[in-house]
């Protein structure tokens, strides 16, 4: 089942869909420190990473 994070900072648009988990908390430590020029929590990660199903 693939997963999903939203950018939850300001207007931030960024998204991003994986069937790994690990992929997308890659893919949005990289977001968050070159577009945010900041850190984010696996907390914060997990919470608002959501599991979805393709239709
Ligand atoms: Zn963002």
């Amino acid at each position: 089942m693939p997963y999903q994070f939203s950018c939850s900072k300001g207007n931030c648009q960024f998204m991003v869909r994986s069937s790994s988990s690990d992929e997308v908390e890659r893919l949005v430590r990289a977001h968050v420190r070159m577009t945010h020029n900041g850190r984010i929590a696996v907390a914060d990660i997990e919470r608002e990473t959501d599991r979805i199903e393709l239709a």
